[in-house]
């Protein structure tokens, strides 16, 4: 698989930085006191086996003997560090991520010695609390819009079925569950009666009410009906003077199925994930969205944002990553272009 200029570039910049982070944290007990430092704001914790307040003596703790009944308490419990092994790989991430330094599960995996599992599973949670925080300047978009990325299966993908399938069933079970058929709005559209394809047919160009009368030898109660229908479906446009003409539909159809902003949003997006990733599957396809985000919004995801947007956030169990299934509708961060 060819890699992109992009991920080479992003590569690079991730060997240089880690260099660069080893140096600043040390060693893995490094990386575990700063991120214990930043899940230790609170002074004291209570003791869930009797109850009583101790006070955290050390920032950069992860345990304590609880000074009444002796038993540990654990610091990191329900944290985003729940039970977590190594420090490092986390902290790494985020700071690539930071950095706006994005490299696939893949090549982080090679750099951090560790296994590809590792690092999906960190992408996932790091996915999680990130989508949680899209709160405004949204913009939403069916799932659909997206199919030319689903190419990874997963566990969602119907068996001995191609990735996307995953994505059409979706779509069918979201046609059930609204009891229509998603097209019928656009069927409507072109479905004209007779006297209306007629009635369209003549008016090629600007003409008046009589004028179309005359032609056709209409009663004019029968032509104000068909007008007012092809009016309502859109296909011609009322004047000033009781004058009619055709709507250029080449222009309407568009603007109607392709907002430009919105279009625009989800084709970066795509770009994105395949000059990183190649591609997704459906099921996580709102996680890498989050990623974009971070990846592009410089400002909102300084350095140590995304460190305290997760040491904030309660633990993330890997069954709550493995059944993270993206919704229909996908929420997208708008893109600031700076003037
Ligand atoms: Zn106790």
């Amino acid at each position: 698989m060819a890699i992109s200029d992009r991920a080479k570039g992003s590569n690079a910049r991730a060997v240089l930085t880690l260099k660069d982070l080893d140096d600043e944290f040390g060693s893995e007990s490094g990386y575990r006191s700063a991120a214990l430092r930043d899940i230790n704001k609170r002074e004291s914790v209570i003791c869930k086996k009797c109850d009583l307040e101790n006070k955290i003596p050390s920032l950069d703790l992860r345990s304590m003997h609880c000074k009444g009944c002796k038993s540990i308490i654990w610091l990191t419990a329900d944290t985003f560090y729940h039970k977590v092994r190594l420090f490092r790989p986390r902290v790494v991430i985020m700071r690539w991520f930071e950095m706006g330094i994005i490299v696939s599960a893949n090549q982080a995996a090679k750099l951090l010695t560790v296994s590809n599992d590792t690092v999906n599973l960190i992408y996932k949670q790091v996915g999680i609390v990130v989508s949680k925080l899209m709160l405004d300047n949204i913009v939403e978009e069916p799932s659909s819009n997206c199919v030319d990325i689903m190419d990874r299966r997963s566990i969602e993908t119907p068996a001995r079925e191609p990735a996307v399938a995953e994505e059409f069933e979706i779509q069918a079970t979201m046609k059930k569950c609204l009891g229509q058929d998603a097209n019928s709005d656009i069927k409507d559209a072109i479905q004209l009666e007779e006297d209306e394809k007629i009635a369209l047919d003549v008016l090629s160009e600007k003409m008046s009410f009589d004028q179309i009368s005359e032609l056709l030898k209409m009663e004019p109660s029968d032509l104000t009906r068909i007008l007012m229908s092809l009016e309502l479906k859109g296909l011609i446009k009322a004047m000033p003077g009781s004058k009619f003409i055709r709507n250029d539909l080449s222009v309407s159809a568009q603007s109607k199925t392709k907002p430009e902003n919105k279009m625009s949003i989800a084709t970066t997006f795509m770009y994105f994930v395949k000059d990183y990733f190649q591609g997704v599957s459906r099921k996580y396809l709102q996680l890498y969205v989050s990623l974009h985000w971070i990846s592009f919004d410089r400002i909102r995801w300084e350095t140590k944002a995304l460190r305290k947007a997760c040491a904030s956030h309660p633990h993330i169990s890997y069954e709550e990553t493995l059944s993270y299934v993206t919704p229909p509708i996908v929420k997208f961060i708008r893109e600031r272009r700076v003037a």
